[in-house]
């Protein structure tokens, strides 16, 4: 189960995947984090989907990462009186709070946060953007509009309003109902979407208590605003295209990613990037050679990882996709131009005991030829200092933590195993020796480095770096 990469591969599953069979295929074809979505399905089909995945975990004897992705306040609409209505570029068109069922004057919006958010000038946008309403006027209960861009609008679909700040709580009823099943099974993260503020991610940290590390989906203009303190609130980071191309125009997407890559790989904060990568592919057999550029420019960016959805959730070729993704990836990462961009964007390290140490020994296996870099590690933040120098081997961590091992799965080159709690320094080495053999990062002869703490057992204490030579 050794990957030959280090941009990890995140998928979603969903009706196409949900049985033992897909996912164990999947999994084979190079996932690395699976993606429950809570937007769809029912709470017993997670529940079937996770047991399944822990299932393989332990038959495989390989540390999974399992995702759950809350909806969020994704603000919708009501229900038609017929099923579906068509909108024309002119129309006047009211939203309000009334329960009646819609009809081709109105709708139903039961979000009393956006009638007080919105102001004559604004837009909003239906089904993913498809249809665009200009306000005219807003009253506490209804908004007035004129349809801009027309359309055939149907029940339940989701309205975005871009630009504007709207004070909802980053967490819906459902979606406390959902976090606290979610945690209750035990998934490793917690996504959480539609994020604004740093508060919601606080609230929802209160509410996780330790039991799930967090990843923002930044997919809000609002969010953009407040970047740099909502990535260093979060664990990881997910740049959420769809939504995010909604919100604002398609062609400030690619900077945006480019620079949210870059300040999460500052910071060192996983980051994901995500949606239509190879979008084609729900239903061709082979990718767009756009697609296939796209995930290529994420993996030359350095992302921890890129992601699909629809592709392996209800597409056709589910596990065409991941295998598509890991090959593209493997070429992209055995390219010279690769090494080069990745040798030449190393972040500086911040002035700590463990950043001296991993920087030391990225540089140490680049000179001595070492094959790994192992971190023996309790919390896995020492790993993730590794993973954020972007070293041109393989890191290797060595946790007694299962959950620790789990969650790392989707950090930038780290193979994580979990094994007994070592007392002492030398049993340590002789592990990560053994292990490493073991997960075919190094053979006989070869050179390793190991990262430690010493004493042994105090999180984040690492202060030693050790060159060890396979027997
Ligand atoms: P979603 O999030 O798939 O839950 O909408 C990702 C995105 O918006 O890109
Ligand atoms: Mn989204």
């Amino acid at each position: 189960m050794r990957r030959y990469r280090s941009t990890k591969i995140v998928a979603t599953l969903g009706p196409a995947t949900a049985t033992k069979i897909k996912i164990r295929e999947l999994l084979l074809a190079g996932v690395d984090v699976f993606r429950l979505n809570f937007s769809h399905g029912v709470r017993a089909d997670h529940r079937k989907i996770y047991k399944t995945i822990r299932d393989l975990e332990r038959k495989l004897d390989r540390p999974i990462s399992i995702m759950a992705d809350l909806q969020g306040p994704k603000l919708r609409i009501g229900t038609f009186k017929s099923d579906e209505i068509e909108l024309t570029a002119g129309d006047v068109f009211r939203l309000d709070l009334k329960e009646a069922p819609g009809c081709q004057s109105r709708v139903r919006l039961p979000h009393p946060e956006i009638f007080e958010a919105a102001k004559p000038g604004t837009d909003l946008l239906l089904d993913d953007g498809k249809i665009r309403l200009r306000v005219n006027k807003v009253s506490k209960s209804t908004i007035d509009t004129e349809v801009k861009i027309g359309g055939i609008l149907s029940d339940r679909k989701g309205v975005n309003v871009p630009g504007v700040l709207v004070r909802l709580s980053a967490l819906s009823e459902k979606d406390r109902t959902d976090l606290h099943f979610a945690l209750d099974l035990g998934v490793d993260w917690i996504a959480l979407s539609f994020v604004q503020r740093p508060e919601d991610v606080a609230e929802a940290r209160k509410l996780i208590d330790g039991r799930a590390s967090i990843m923002i989906k930044l997919e809000k203009p609002a969010a953009i605003e407040h970047l740099d303190e909502l990535v260093e609130v979060a664990d990881a980071v997910m740049v959420a295209r769809g939504d995010l191309g909604v919100e604002l125009p398609p062609e400030k997407v690619p900077g945006l990613q480019k620079h949210i890559v870059k300040l999460c790989r500052h910071l060192g904060k996983p980051v994901v990037v995500a949606t239509q990568m190879l979008d084609s592919m729900v239903h061709a057999p082979a990718p767009t050679r756009a697609e296939a550029s796209d995930v290529a420019t994420a993996v030359y960016e350095s992302a921890d990882a890129v992601m699909l959805s629809a592709e392996t959730a209800t597409g056709d070729h589910p596990i065409a996709a991941v295998e598509m993704m890991n090959r593209i990836i493997r070429e992209v990462e055995g390219h010279d131009t690769y090494q080069v961009i990745t040798e030449a964007s190393h972040e500086p390290p911040e002035p700590t005991v463990s950043d001296a140490i991993t920087l030391a020994a990225r540089q140490v296996a680049h000179t001595i030829s070492a094959t790994c870099i192992v971190t023996y590690t309790t919390s896995g933040s020492t790993t993730l200092r590794a993973s954020r120098e972007r070293p041109g081997v393989p890191i290797l961590c060595v946790t007694s933590s299962l959950r620790t091992a789990r969650r790392l799965a989707i950090a930038w080159g780290v193979h994580a195993v979990h094994i007994e709690q070592e007392e002492r320094f030398s049993a340590v080495v002789r592990r990560a020796v053994e292990t490493a053999r073991n997960e075919e990062l190094a053979a006989s002869g070869d050179m390793i480095i190991i990262t430690a703490g010493v004493p042994m057992g105090t999180p984040g204490s690492t202060n030693v770096l050790r060159i060890e030579s396979v027997p």
